[in-house]
């Protein structure tokens, strides 16, 4: 599993060609997660796996991209 520290130019924004930077995503108060399923006594016990989501935004047109940032617990 790599860790995603190195800082690695972002692509250009595949729709305009205009800067992207990365942001964070929030869902209401929490962050927004990704996971295999929803289930409420997974979630009473907080046995749920799931990863957060960070989001790419072209700072030209707004376009953004979504990505987990720990895909693994997908699997
Ligand atoms: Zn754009």
């Amino acid at each position: 599993m790599t860790e995603g520290n190195e800082k690695s130019p972002l692509e250009p924004c595949p729709k305009c060609g205009g800067e992207v930077v990365q942001a964070e995503t929030l869902a209401g108060n929490t962050w927004l997660l990704l996971m295999k399923s929803r289930s409420a006594a997974a979630l009473s016990l907080g046995l749920l796996r799931g990863t957060p989501v960070t989001a790419r935004v072209c700072l030209a047109c707004g376009y953004t991209e979504l990505y987990a940032t720990n895909p693994d617990v997908l699997k």
